[in-house]
Parts: structure tokens; C-alpha cells; sequence
């Protein structure tokens, strides 16, 4: 076609068309906002874990033997006792009571140690409290513990070399010594260590017959009784199971002749052999 109504028809046409798109656009619905797209499960992290630790093995705990001797002193290792004996083990002979029936332990100065007053006293080895005394002459307040023989590691009792069992009741001593009321019976087939800690500080609060461990605190360093310095007086001795000694006492009037008749029998009857004390610890070494 061509001429005028070629034209028209163009015109036409390119309305229809223009027409045409607008109807369309108009028939499209507005696009939606976009929704931020879901993250597929895919996309989760996974949850971060935490490994559990593996299971820990309870410990086979070994339990530590009950040690048979202990250093009397606190804060003393039983090897460094002997870094302080101050007046060693000294046996008299049958029937005197001096020079020494015991060891002494004692310093002014020792590492970062200043003086002993108070330095807890404990017991050396278990056993039974067997005697105790408040503030009488000579060993002041004083505790006594009786260990039998037989509660021993008999390696122990074999190497402190014991005298066999050798009473000496009756016995004759320059002391005034009053026969024992009631006197003792006993069976020296069952002997005990008896072990006496003197000069405490304070009266003693263990009672009579009361049982005490290896180890057990039972009262302070002292200067109580015959004493011109603080220091711990102790007697080892082995004598006849089961005896209970009632208060002992000597070299001052107020004793009583019950009390020095105790204190005989303890000291000089020959009853309760001498052990050097050290000899009890050097077993320990
Ligand atoms: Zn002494």
C-alpha cells in the first residue's frame, strides 16, 4: 500500500501497538517485594559440639599405711629429731634415778623456728593413755601412752633390740620408795611400750584409758615441773600390758607416798626397762 491511507494505516497500526502495551502493562500485577530467600536446611550450620571429654579414670588411690612411729614434734620430720636432742639418753644404774632415763628435746633456734614453747606434742606411736599428771614435781604435767608389743610390725620391735623381760620387784633405791598399794600383777609374757611425754605446757585434757593415733596432737611443749627451759622429756620403756598409773610424783613434799610409790615403780623398780628413745626413731631412718 502506499499514498494517504498507507499512512492512516501506519498510524493505526502503531496505535494499536502502543495501545496494546499499555493494556498489558496494566494487566501485570505489581510485582511483590522479593522475600529474602529461605535459607535451605541445608544452609543450617550445624550445631557446633562440643566434644564431651573422655571419661576420667577414677584413680586407683593406694591407701598410705598408718606409719607405726611419728615425730612427737610438730613440724619436725622424725629424721631431724636427732638434730635436737639437747640432753641425750643417759641410763642410771639399778635403783638411782639420775643421770638421764629419757632424751630431751629442745632449741633456741632451729631454720626459721624461734624457741619450742607451744610447738604441738604429738603421740609417737597409738595406744592407750595410761597415766597423767597436772603440774607435779618432777615431770610437771606429764602423759603417759601404752602400746602393746603385739600391735607392732614385728620388724620394728625386733630392731629396737628389747631387753627381755628382767622385773626387778622388790628393789632397793636411795628414794623414798613406799611399796605400791595394791601392788602390780602382771604377766610378763604380754609387755607394752610405754612412752612418757613430760614438761607440757597445759594440764592434760586425754583421759585415762582414752585411745589416741599415731600422730595425734595431745598437748604442747612446756616447761611444767622440774624444768628450767622448755623442751619435751621423753621416756620409752617396756614393762607389763595393761598397767594404769595413777598420778606420780617425787622431790617435793607435797607428794604423796602413794604418788612416789607410782613413781618408783615407773622410774627405778626396773619394772619398766630403759629404751633410749632415739633408738625408736633410728628404726625409722
Ligand atoms: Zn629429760
Amino acid at each position: 500500500m502506499s499514498g494517504p491511507l498507507c499512512t492512516a494505516a501506519r498510524i493505526l497500526t502503531l496505535g494499536m501497538i502502543l495501545a496494546f502495551l499499555a493494556a498489558c502493562s496494566s494487566a501485570v500485577p505489581a510485582a511483590a517485594p522479593t522475600p529474602p530467600p529461605t535459607p535451605s536446611p541445608s544452609h543450617t550450620p550445624a550445631p557446633t559440639l562440643t566434644p564431651s571429654p573422655p571419661p576420667t579414670p577414677t584413680p586407683t588411690i593406694t591407701p598410705t599405711p598408718a606409719p607405726a612411729v611419728c615425730s612427737p614434734l610438730d613440724t619436725f620430720a622424725i629424721p631431724q629429731l636427732t638434730e635436737i636432742v639437747s640432753n641425750p639418753f643417759n641410763p642410771p644404774d639399778p635403783g638411782l634415778d639420775f643421770p638421764h632415763h629419757g632424751a630431751d628435746y629442745s632449741f633456741y633456734r632451729y631454720g626459721s623456728r624461734v624457741g619450742m614453747l607451744g610447738l604441738p606434742v604429738h603421740a609417737a606411736l597409738a595406744g592407750q593413755v595410761a597415766g597423767i599428771s597436772e603440774n607435779r614435781m618432777p615431770f610437771g604435767n606429764m602423759i603417759l601412752i601404752e602400746t602393746p608389743l603385739n600391735t607392732l610390725p614385728a620388724d620394728l620391735v625386733a630392731r629396737l633390740l628389747l631387753p627381755t623381760a628382767q622385773p626387778t620387784l622388790p628393789y632397793t633405791s636411795p628414794l623414798t620408795c613406799p611399796p605400791l598399794d595394791p601392788p602390780l600383777s602382771y604377766s610378763p609374757d604380754q609387755r607394752s611400750l610405754y612412752l612418757l611425754y613430760a614438761h607440757l605446757q597445759d594440764p592434760p585434757e586425754v583421759q585415762l584409758g582414752q585411745a589416741v593415733t599415731c600422730g595425734q596432737p595431745i598437748n604442747h611443749v612446756g616447761n611444767t615441773g622440774n624444768s628450767i627451759n622448755e623442751h619435751l622429756h621423753l621416756e620409752v620403756r617396756v614393762g607389763p600390758s595393761g598397767v594404769r598409773f595413777g598420778s606420780m610424783a617425787h622431790y617435793d613434799a607435797s607428794a604423796s607416798p602413794q604418788e612416789q610409790a607410782t613413781y618408783c615403780t615407773w622410774r627405778i623398780s626396773g619394772l619398766f626397762q630403759m629404751i633410749d628413745p632415739q633408738r625408736l626413731f633410728a628404726s625409722q631412718n
